[in-house]
């Protein structure tokens, strides 16, 4: 399906278009091969891939199917038997790997982080191997704890074993940027954390590579984070052998064989909601209160939309929590008080935004933008409409591909599945029509 689709809210590409500067290089794997000592078969052999400046490629397959090494032959953890691999026009093999390896940004699962250094040491380490001055590095440490989300007065002098999973995730993230290299690999690099966790880890990432524009390939075996990141995706079977390699929407759209349907019908059953994101949708309104804005105007302004309940922002429009109007009517002024607020980015897939609905048992959630600001809430209920659309667009679809005599559109049972799952799921109490909690 092409991107110009009837419905605003399916996109088929998942390229972020924005008109900040690329600092990422082209990097190119020509007839590249790796046969491990000893081994008859070649883990990778003879793979071409090309990756833009400024995109990232997901790599993508069952285990053992040689995507570790493909990665770690761009940075030369692994010398590839034979080949060629150019990274910004460049052959990574004529020269030297550590030094190679100081201008790639490498990322792995659970971060990695040496246990007896600081998070300010850990992040600090390439900088430091660079000889940048102890002013630079500090800056810049710094300012990579607040770029992942982490407060650097309260996190720089910790140890790893003092922060949380997804924590010690963003600090290794942290640490692949710290030279800003052109190129980063990850291999897995969200795979050690709970779900929840995983989806505001992928939405930073998006977010940073949205300002940076780096050339990143990531390997991961979740067909649904390849869907959700990737610009382009090759899906590899055994031997390293690229299946397809293609936009999200394009290989969803049309698998090139057996193995590619095979393998993205196990992981993705609600395609429409991984390909869309919570910010090409249009949000619902509802009635927002300002932190110290005065709780009677709060109350008779809701009223005055029907509401029930309300988003209470900061002074900086960041949501706070939902109140109900009760609890309005005991605040003269609306008070500052935290409630932890569970909200998905904008860079949330619906299916991201299902899954945080379905966890914290609530009926709709809360979207906030770039800097954390409101923008609207989504209910299960509009996603439930979003699937019933794109169930009529396929039956339509079908019936005229029945009149020209061709093969129908494959995504329509697929459809109809979905919207009848979360059909029942919108059925559950308490909160889908009413309010938030
Ligand atoms: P993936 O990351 O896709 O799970 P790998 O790239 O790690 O796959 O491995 C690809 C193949 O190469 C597997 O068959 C694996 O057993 C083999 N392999 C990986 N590393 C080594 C090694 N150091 N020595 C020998 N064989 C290896
Ligand atoms: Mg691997």
């Amino acid at each position: 399906m092409p991107d110009t689709t009837t419905t605003q809210t399916i996109t088929t590409d998942s390229a972020v278009t924005t008109d900040s500067a690329v600092s990422g290089v082209d990097i190119e794997l020509v007839g590249v091969t790796k046969r491990y000592h000893g081994q008859k078969k070649a883990a990778v052999e003879d793979v071409n891939l090309h990756i833009p400046a400024g995109q990232i490629l997901m790599l993508v397959g069952p285990s053992g199917c040689g995507k570790t090494t493909t990665l770690k032959m761009i940075n030369r953890l692994i010398e590839p038997t034979s080949g060629q691999i150019l990274i910004g026009g460049e052959d990574a093999r004529a020269k030297d790997a550590d030094e190679l390896r100081r201008h790639i940004g490498y990322v792995i699962q659970g971060g990695s982080l040496f246990p007896h250094m600081t998070v300010a040491a850990n992040i600090a380490m390439v900088p430091q191997m660079l000889g940048w001055d102890r002013k630079r590095i500090t800056e810049r440490v710094d300012e990579l704890l607040d770029l992942v989300g982490l407060d650097p007065a309260r996190y720089r002098d910790r140890y790893p074993r003092e922060l949380s999973g997804g924590q010690q995730q963003r600090v290794g993230v942290a640490r692949g940027l710290a030279a800003d290299p052109p190129v980063i690999l990850m291999d897995e690099p969200f795979g050690a954390v709970d779900p929840i966790t995983r989806q505001r880890l992928q939405d930073e990432l998006l977010s940073i590579q949205e300002e940076l524009r780096k050339t990143i390939v990531c390997v991961t075996h979740d067909f649904d984070e390849a869907v959700k990141l990737g610009d382009q995706i090759a899906i590899l079977r055994e031997g390293g052998e690229i299946a397809q390699l293609d936009t999200p929407a394009n290989i969803l759209a049309a698998p090139a064989n057996r193995f590619v349907e095979n393998f993205i019908g196990a992981g993705s059953t609600l395609k429409q909601l991984t390909l869309s994101r919570v910010g090409e949708i249009d949000l619902e309104q509802t009635t927002t209160a300002t932190v110290g804005e005065s709780g009677p105007e709060v109350l008779q302004r809701a009223r005055t939309n029907g509401h029930r309940a309300v988003v209470v922002l900061d002074q900086r429009r960041r949501p706070l929590r939902w109140d109900w109007l009760r609890a309005i009517e005991d605040q003269p002024v609306i008070s500052d008080e935290n409630d932890d607020l569970v909200t998905v980015d904008r860079r949330a897939t619906l299916n991201d935004a299902l899954d945080t609905m379905l966890v914290s048992g609530h009926g709709g959630v809360v979207v906030t933008g770039r800097r954390d600001e409101y923008l609207g809430i989504v209910r299960i209920g509009a996603l439930v409409n979003l699937l019933q659309e794109t169930r009529e667009q396929a039956e339509q679809a079908m019936s005229e591909a029945a009149d020209l005599e061709r093969p129908a559109a494959p995504d329509h049972a697929e459809a109809a599945l979905a919207a009848e799952a979360l059909q029942q799921h919108a059925e559950l109490p308490p909160t889908a029509e009413e309010g938030p909690q």
